[in-house]
């Protein structure tokens, strides 16, 4: 519910206590309190492991029915709020008392206006477009306003718990059509869930792939030691899952995300993510996703075929790529 928090109010011990210092017996005598100015909101506090990448994180939230004032920087209508004024009106909109639009299909405007027949058919267009990658997102390492706004947006959704923190107040439009949150934004372990979803709406390429003509966030956990150059293009390969899922006794499947880039600059900002220590980052992408309709396929050592289905895409801009967590 919410905003993930990482410092709380104790109202018995009258000090600010960090989340690893967070004890049942806070939890259990309510003593927790959001600690911004003219908030006080009551808190709790709440953990979520995701068990396919050994990631564990312990947060605050609020207490059922309990919600920050709306200055507060908490306070998640607040936050939209604040991306809505920084944001140009044509990308995000106020369109109702505490209702927000954003037009995720406003980065192909630009480009394909003056192709015929777009309207229902975006995706064929785009591959026919031989310079989409070198155009798709303008003014490359610049910032632009469209990848701003993105970025905002991506970030808050990544401090919230869930899609449903955001889907009562962001309606998502690509091309006119309402795009649920659960098809835009995915969280670790939830790999499947987009490859499924880019299966069944994506359309067949020329080139043996399944594309989907919109864009979409997905969640990945990257090692510095798997971003690897070759022939000008960087390989940005995920960190696999641990648990596959087995479809039989003998055949196993992957999902995973694998990225490319052929910007220098994207490339050194992620390596510069690894510092102090940390080996892996979590991070989240905004790209436009395509798969391959024959998976690769290989033996592992106990003789179980394994299948490998990758989510690939492209970036061009080193704002199409959001830090959430470095370990
Ligand atoms: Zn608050």
């Amino acid at each position: 519910m919410g905003i993930k928090i990482k410092k709380a109010w104790n109202t018995d011990l009258k000090k600010e206590i960090s989340i690893v210092q967070a004890t049942d017996e806070m939890r259990k005598s309510k003593q927790l309190r959001c600690n911004e100015l003219n908030c006080k909101a009551k808190l709790t506090w709440a953990e979520r492991h995701k068990i396919n990448y050994n990631l564990g994180t312990k947060f605050y939230r609020l207490l059922p029915k309990e919600k920050h004032s709306l200055a507060c920087k908490y306070n998640t209508e607040g936050q939209v709020i604040s991306i809505l004024k920084k944001s140009n009106n044509k990308i995000f909109e106020n369109i109702s008392d505490g209702k927000f639009e954003f037009r995720i299909n406003l980065v192909f405007e630009k480009n394909f206006k003056k192709e015929s027949g777009i309207g229902s058919n975006v995706g064929e267009a785009i591959h026919k477009d031989r310079n989409l990658k070198e155009r798709l997102i303008k003014n490359k390492g610049r910032k632009s306003p469209y990848l701003s706004t993105m970025r905002d947006i991506m970030k808050l959704r990544s401090e919230v718990e869930e899609n449903k923190d955001l889907s009562s107040l962001i309606k998502l439009k690509f091309n006119n059509v309402s795009i649920l949150w659960k098809n835009f934004y995915f969280e670790l372990e939830e790999e499947e869930n987009s490859y499924k979803y880019i299966k069944s709406k994506g359309y067949t390429s020329k080139n043996r792939r399944v594309m989907l003509s919109q864009l979409i966030c997905s969640e990945f956990v990257l090692k510095k030691e798997n971003i690897k150059e070759y022939k000008g293009i960087y390989y940005i390969e995920s960190t696999a899952p641990k648990f596959v899922h087995h479809n039989s006794d003998n055949e196993s499947h992957i999902h995973k995300v694998s990225l490319k880039t052929k910007e220098s600059d994207v490339a050194k900002n992620l390596k510069s993510l690894f510092k102090n220590g940390k080996t892996r980052v979590n991070l989240v992408g905004f790209y436009q996703p395509n798969i391959l309709i024959k998976p690769k396929s290989y033996e592992n050592k106990n003789g179980i075929t394994v299948l490998q289905h990758n989510i690939e895409g492209w970036i061009n801009n080193v704002e199409q790529i959001v830090e959430i967590e470095s370990f």
